[in-house]
C-alpha cells in the first residue's frame, strides 16, 4: 500500500508548473476483471497515479505502467483508509503536479460512489477530467445472479436505491412507502445492515411478503453468493445464512426468473479455489481454461527455467544437425524447444536447420511451441510421455540412427536409455534446470500454507516436487485439496512424495486436465459433499 503523498515521476519535469495532468474517473466494474471497458484499460495504461478502492478488482492494476503510483483509498463499510476530503485533495494534488490520475472506482463511478462528488472538487479547482462509466452491481450482480432487472411480462422499471441511510431516521431522504408502491423491480445497494428496517417499510408501504426477493453477494466473482427469500422472511434469511456486505438486494416478481436463467452459478468449478503451478509463461491457458469454468485461479509458479549449456557444449550438436547428421530430433518440451531456438538464434542460425532431420514432439504443448518458430513435428506420440514416444517409434529401424534428445538438465533418463536399448546413437542435449522460484509470491505461497488450496494442479513431475520444497518438504497444507495431475508420471511422482492423487487427466494435455477436473468435481458434487450450500 503506497503512501498518498509518495512521489511519483512528474509527467513532463522539464515543465512542471506548465503542464496540468488529467483526472479519469474511471468504473471498474463490479468485480469479475473481465467486465471493465476498453477506455478504462486505455486510460490506465497512461497512469501515473492510480487512486484505487477496495471494490475495484486490483487485478485491473496490471493494466498501470509498472511504475505507476498506487494508492489504495480503502472505502470499507467502516473504515476509511483515506476520507472523502484526502481522496479529492490526493486527486487535485497529483494532477496540479502534472501527473495523470485514473481514480478508480468499483462499478459505476457515479453510482453511490461519490464521484460525483470527486468531479466537483475537480471543477472547482480547474483540474481537467473525464468520466469513464462502469459495469454498476446493481445491474451486472442481478445478471450474474440468473435475475434481469427488467422483463417485458414482470417488470418495465426498476429502481436502484442506497440502504445505507438508517430507514428509521427521521432525516431518511428515501420514501420507502413511495418505493414500495413505484417501480417493479428494486436493487439496494448497501443494504445488509438495515435490511429488517428497509423490509418493514416496504410492507408497509404495500409490497406483499410474498414478493420473491434475492441477496447476491460477491456478484461477479467466483465467491458469489446468492439467496433467495420472499419480502417476508428476507431479514430472517440473511441473519441466518450470515449474508455479508458487499451484496445487492433484489426485490421484484424478476427474481423468480432465476430458476431458469441462474447461468453463472451454473458453472461446473465456480468457487473452486484451484492452484496453478506452472511458469508465468505458460500459466495462461490453464487460468484462462479454470477462470472461464467459474474458479478462483491462486498462481505460485513452482518452475524457474534457467539455461545451463554453455556455447561450446552445444556447437557440435547444432553442426552435426546443420550437415543433416540426425535421423531425429526429439523434442521432450516447449522449455526445450525454447532453450534450443535461444541457442540457434545465438549461432545465426535459424529453423531451416531442421531440413535434414525428422522431428518428434512429445505432446500438442511441445509442437505448438515448434510451430510458433516456423517447425512442425513429424510425429507426435499418442501417449505424451517417454514411452509413448518409444512406441510412436515402435516401426522405425532405429540402429546405427543418429539422434537428438535437447533436454532439461533433470530429466528423467529412461527415453533416453530406450533409445539406447534399439541401437541409437543418442546425443543429449541438457540444455536448462527448471528449479523453485527464488523469489515466489509470498501472497500466494501463504495462502497455499494456511490450506486454503481446494484443487492443485500439476503439470509435470518437477512442479510436484519444486511445490513441495517450496512447502519445506511438508505435504500437510495440500492435504484438503483435491490433487490433480496431467498424466500418470507427474501422478507417481506426487505419490512418492506423500500427495493423495485424486484426478489423472486422460488425455495428458491442459486442456485434458481441466476435463478431467471437471468431471471430478462433478462427481463430488452430485455425491452431495460439497459444503457451500
Ligand atoms: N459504484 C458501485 C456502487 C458503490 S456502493 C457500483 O456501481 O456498483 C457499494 C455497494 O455496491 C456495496 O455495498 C454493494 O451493495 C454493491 N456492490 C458493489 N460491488 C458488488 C459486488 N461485487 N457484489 C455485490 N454487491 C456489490
Amino acid at each position: 500500500m503506497a503512501a498518498p503523498d509518495g512521489a511519483a515521476p512528474p509527467r513532463d519535469a522539464g515543465d512542471r508548473a506548465a503542464h496540468v495532468g488529467k483526472v479519469w474517473l474511471v468504473g471498474a466494474g463490479p468485480g469479475d476483471p473481465g467486465l471493465v471497458t476498453v477506455r478504462a484499460i486505455e486510460a490506465l495504461s497512461q497512469a501515473d497515479v492510480v487512486v484505487y478502492d477496495r471494490l475495484a478488482n486490483e487485478e485491473l492494476l496490471d493494466h498501470a505502467p509498472a511504475g505507476a503510483l498506487r494508492i489504495f483509498a480503502g472505502k470499507e463499510p467502516r473504515r476509511h483508509a483515506l476520507s472523502q476530503e484526502e481522496i479529492n485533495a490526493v486527486l487535485v494534488e497529483h494532477a496540479l503536479a502534472g501527473r495523470n490520475v485514473v481514480r478508480l472506482k468499483g462499478g459505476d463511478p457515479f453510482v453511490f460512489g461519490r464521484g460525483g462528488e470527486e468531479a466537483e472538487a475537480l471543477a472547482t479547482a480547474g483540474v481537467p477530467y473525464e468520466v469513464i462509466p462502469g459495469v454498476s452491481s446493481a445491474i451486472a450482480g442481478p445478471a450474474y445472479a440468473g435475475i434481469p432487472v427488467t422483463h417485458r411480462e414482470v417488470a418495465s422499471s426498476f429502481a436502484v436505491v442506497t440502504g445505507h441511510e438508517d430507514p428509521t431516521r427521521p432525516e431518511s431522504r428515501i420514501d420507502w412507502e413511495a418505493l414500495a408502491r413505484g417501480p417493479d423491480t428494486l436493487v439496494i445497494l448497501m443494504g445488509i445492515g438495515n435490511l429488517a428496517e428497509i423490509a418493514s417499510r416496504l410492507l408497509a408501504g404495500g409490497r406483499p411478503a410474498t414478493t420473491p426477493a434475492a441477496i447476491i453477494e460477491q456478484a461477479t466473482t467466483p465467491r458469489q453468493r446468492t439467496l433467495v427469500a420472499t419480502l417476508g422472511t428476507l431479514a430472517r434469511v440473511a441473519e441466518e445464512q450470515h449474508a455479508v456486505a458487499p451484496a445487492v438486494v433484489v426485490v421484484g416478481e424478476v427474481v423468480r426468473l432465476r430458476e431458469r436463467l441462474a447461468w453463472f452459478e451454473r458453472k461446473p468449478l465456480l468457487g473452486k479455489r484451484v492452484l496453478v503451478t506452472r511458469t508465468r509463461e505458460q500459466a495462461s491457458g490453464l487460468r484462462q481454461l479454470l477462470a472461464e469454468r467459474g474458479a478462483e485461479v491462486i498462481e505460485l509458479p513452482a518452475l524457474e527455467i534457467v539455461a545451463t549449456a554453455p556455447t561450446e557444449t552445444v556447437r557440435p550438436a547444432i553442426e552435426t544437425l546443420a550437415r543433416g547428421g540426425y535421423a531425429w530430433t526429439i523434442f521432450t518440451s516447449a522449455n526445450g524447444v525454447a532453450a534450443f531456438f535461444r541457442h540457434l538464434d545465438q549461432q545465426g542460425r535459424d529453423a531451416r536447420i531442421f531440413a535434414g532431420t525428422r522431428i518428434v514432439a512429445i505432446g500438442p504443448g511441445t509442437a505448438e511451441a515448434l510451430r510458433q518458430r516456423g517447425v512442425r513435428a513429424d510425429l507426435i506420440p499418442e501417449q505424451h510421455i517417454a514411452e509413448g514416444v518409444l512406441a510412436a517409434l515402435a516401426s522405425e529401424d532405429l540402429a546405427g540412427s543418429a539422434v537428438l534428445v535437447p533436454r532439461a538438465e533433470n530429466a528423467r533418463a529412461d527415453l533416453v536409455e530406450g533409445l539406447r536399448q534399439r541401437g541409437a546413437r543418442v546425443d543429449e542435449l541438457r540444455l536448462y534446470v527448471s528449479r523453485p522460484p527464488e523469489a515466489p509470491d509470498p501472497a500466494a505461497l501463504a495462502r497455499v500454507r494456511a490450506g486454503e488450496i481446494d484443487i492443485a494442479t500439476f503439470a509435470s513431475s518437477s512442479t510436484v516436487r519444486h511445490l513441495l520444497q517450496l512447502l519445506g518438504g511438508d505435504p500437510a497444507p495440500l492435504a484438503r485439496a483435491a490433487i490433480a495431475c496431467i498424466g500418470p508420471t507427474t501422478a507417481a511422482t506426487a505419490r512418492e512424495l506423500g500427495l493423495h492423487v485424486d484426478v489423472v487427466a486422460e488425455r495428458y494435455t491442459i486442456p485434458g486436465l481441466v476435463a478431467a477436473l471437471e468431471a471430478y468435481v462433478a462427481a463430488h458434487r452430485e455425491m452431495g459433499s460439497h459444503d457451500d450450500a
